[in-house]
């Protein structure tokens, strides 16, 4: 089996990318790329379905992100819009008081971040190119009213750096994906919220919260 040609996607996660969400949380602004992983079982589209996460694991934060999709494998200089080809919005969702706990043990955050459907999107759509995409704002609306607005511009470590670094330190290829970092006002979700993912005004994708 060649397992290059299977869908075996890495999801790799930016913490900590936006100061404005780190001092948020009380956490500390990063001086170096904060990166963390989710497992492939944890993707799932935001197709105007219910959408099932945990509901007796404290509470469930979203956060709305950036996210890219890897076109080819990545080479030392390549640049962002030589390496991606298309982007969604996606939902990185956290157990915050599982998460807050593996904190204390220091632990690794995979139970809190990794759970199954941790990693909404939206269908994908063509990448505009970086700076195209510092005109467009990418925003969450829950039961209709705007929770969070993001622009990369705001972002720590820019598109370059984050794909420079992930690249080279773990590796990326064809098919792999990044959430990019959420911007503030994350939140939790209750039952029966209505999330929508927006592009400017463009909708991309929307579901339902159903806690099971
Ligand atoms: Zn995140």
């Amino acid at each position: 089996m060649n397992l290059k040609n299977n869908h075996m996607n890495n999801i790799y996660c930016v913490g900590r990318n936006f100061a404005m969400h780190a001092k948020e949380l009380n956490n500390p602004v990063p001086t170096s790329p904060f990166l963390f992983l989710k497992p492939s079982h944890a993707l799932v589209e935001a197709n105007g379905e219910k959408i099932v996460l945990p509901k007796d694991k404290g509470a469930i934060r979203y956060e709305t992100e950036l996210v890219l999709k890897v076109s080819k494998s990545y080479k030392r200089g390549i640049t962002v819009d030589e390496l991606v080809h298309s982007m969604a919005l996606g939902l990185d969702m956290t157990l915050v008081d599982v998460q807050n706990d593996l904190k204390k043990k220091g632990q690794p955050w995979l139970l809190a971040k990794g759970f199954k459907n941790s990693a909404i999107i939206t269908p994908f759509i063509p990448f505009p190119g970086v700076e195209d995409c510092k005109k467009v704002n990418f925003s969450l609306e829950k039961n209709e009213k705007t929770v969070q607005v993001g622009n990369i511009k705001d972002m720590i470590f820019d598109l370059q750096t984050i794909v420079d670094f992930v690249g080279l330190e773990f590796g990326l290829g064809e098919g792999d994906i990044i959430f990019t970092g959420t911007p503030q006002g994350v939140g939790n979700v209750e039952n029966g919220d209505k999330l929508k993912l927006f592009w400017d005004k463009e909708i991309l994708g929307e579901c339902t919260v159903a806690l099971k």
